[in-house]
């Protein structure tokens, strides 16, 4: 099969959240199952030469090679992509993404054709791609190359929609009859996720619970509607984990490879952490680990307010983030008070989380919602328990065997099961347990790539 992935961010090349560990790590399962795959993304400031092997295709498409041999195009354009950001700076949104996204969008179909890449399917991402989709039913309806293309629409997190305003509608180079309800419009305003959910063949999330709970008002942000019509076309196939970057016996980045064979070596990178992070150097305290985007959906809100309780519970705390500068300042603060008891460190930092996954004995992840969490699978493969609230992916990969779950999205539930961890890991009996069976859980891409290899089938027979 012919399987062009377009995203607008893909490991190694540009990465801000889970999206991208999906879109780098994807393609090579697909290509050794045998498929034929490209990747098509925008080029941004930071893929350059030498960091990465960059070829010359056209004036504006240069390409880059994944895995074997699945080629990466990357549609260049320096107004709109050669900035170090990929969806804003500190002052917030980039004022032009509906331009940059939609000349992205229509470049990558163009794409196909000039390089006589046939799709059979086009798997797309998020908002950013969302108008891919759109355009193959609008724009080029009637044009031939495209007649068998079939599009996958994967929503990574239904929070992040794409709202434009109606006034920049015109910039699409479409008909305003597309602005309805029932296509891109959503309470007077443009919606690109909704565009992407109307017009793409098969709808996919990234776990089964999570394509459940979008059908809610609960967790559907508006669109429970539209989904819960096209509810025959809703999936959900569990992100997997790439154990060639996340793996304690080979990560470069630790201070001292491990395995499940010699887990006393874990306390080695514990005691590290502890160095780099100015905290006091012990063993007997559980050292909580965060890497995470500082935003509500991962807990932020019950966690600023439990922090002062938290401080206060005789245990260590690292966190490594950005996101929201109101939790940027709560957590500044709170850091002044208990100097020795939390590192904070507020950037992206990829080095770091490495260490504060292998560093950490429980990695605390209470979002409020999660399509599917890469944080949580991530931990445990580093014998890192994960503290989740049972919410989405975390409810589909995370059992009181592995993991320590709460079920009320309250703070006093998240601080009593804290207190549940920091206890257990004191016991010490039960921990070496937790940590083996937290480590033989495998959730490697091989599974969810042949699910969504039968996915494609299923949307090449419609
Ligand atoms: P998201 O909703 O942000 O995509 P996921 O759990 O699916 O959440 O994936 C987050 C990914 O980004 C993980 O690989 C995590 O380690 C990484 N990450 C998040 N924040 C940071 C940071 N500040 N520094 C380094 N890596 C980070």
């Amino acid at each position: 099969m012919k399987i062009a992935i377009c995203a607008s961010e893909v490991v190694p090349f540009a990465k801000t959240g889970g999206l991208a560990d999906v879109t780098g790590a994807l393609p090579l399962e697909l290509e050794s199952l045998n498929q034929e795959v490209i990747i098509i993304m925008p080029r941004y400031k930071a893929i350059q030469e030498p960091k990465f092997s960059v070829q010359r295709l056209k004036p504006d498409i240069s390409y880059s090679v994944i895995g074997k041999n699945a080629k990466v195009y990357f549609i260049e354009n320096d107004m709109y992509f050669n900035r170090d950001g990929l969806y804003g700076d500190k002052a917030g949104d980039y004022k032009d993404n509906l331009d940059r996204f939609s000349y992205y969008s229509r470049r990558a179909l163009e794409l196909l054709k000039e390089i006589d890449f046939a799709a059979d399917i086009i798997h797309c991402h998020d908002w950013q791609s969302a108008l891919i989709p759109v355009y193959l039913k609008t724009l080029h309806i009637d044009n031939p190359f495209y007649q068998n293309t079939k599009t996958i629409f994967t929503i990574h997190n239904i929070g992040y929609q794409g709202l434009f305003s109606k006034e920049e509608f015109p910039k699409l180079g479409m008909d305003w009859k597309f602005f309805n309800m029932e296509m891109l419009e959503f309470y007077g305003k443009i919606n690109l996720l909704k565009g992407g959910i109307e017009f793409c063949d098969i709808i996919n999330t990234v776990s089964p619970t999570y394509s459940k709970e979008i059908q809610t008002k609960e967790f559907g942000y508006g669109l429970e509607g539209i989904l819960t019509k096209r509810k025959n076309d809703v999936f959900g196939i569990l992100n997997g984990l790439d154990y060639s970057i996340w793996n304690p016996k080979t990560d470069k980045f630790i201070i001292k490879n491990y395995s499940i064979e010699n887990l006393h070596d874990k306390y080695k990178n514990k005691e590290d952490l502890q160095r780099i992070c100015k905290l006091p150097i012990k063993t007997d305290v559980a050292l909580f680990g965060i890497v995470s985007r500082l935003a509500e959906q991962k807990g932020f809100d019950i966690l600023a307010d439990a922090m002062e309780k938290i401080c206060k519970m005789n245990l260590q705390l690292v966190i490594l983030g950005t996101g929201d500068l109101k939790y940027h300042v709560i957590l500044e603060n709170i850091v002044k008070k208990y100097p020795k008891d939390i590192s904070l460190h507020l950037k992206f930092d990829d080095p770091l989380a490495h260490k504060i996954y292998a560093g950490s004995d429980v990695f605390l992840m209470p979002s409020k919602y999660e399509p599917c969490g890469l944080g949580q699978l991530i931990s445990m493969s580093y014998g890192t328990i994960p503290l989740v609230f049972k919410t989405g992916g975390l409810a589909d990969t995370v059992t009181e065997d592995d993991g320590f779950i709460f079920d009320k999205y309250k703070k006093e539930d998240l601080i009593k099961t804290i207190d549940k961890a920091s206890k257990a890991f004191k016991g010490k009996k039960k921990w070496p347990q937790l940590m083996q069976r937290a480590m033989q859980n495998n959730f490697s891409w091989k599974e969810s790539a042949k699910k969504y290899l039968a996915l494609y089938e299923k949307a090449k027979s419609r």
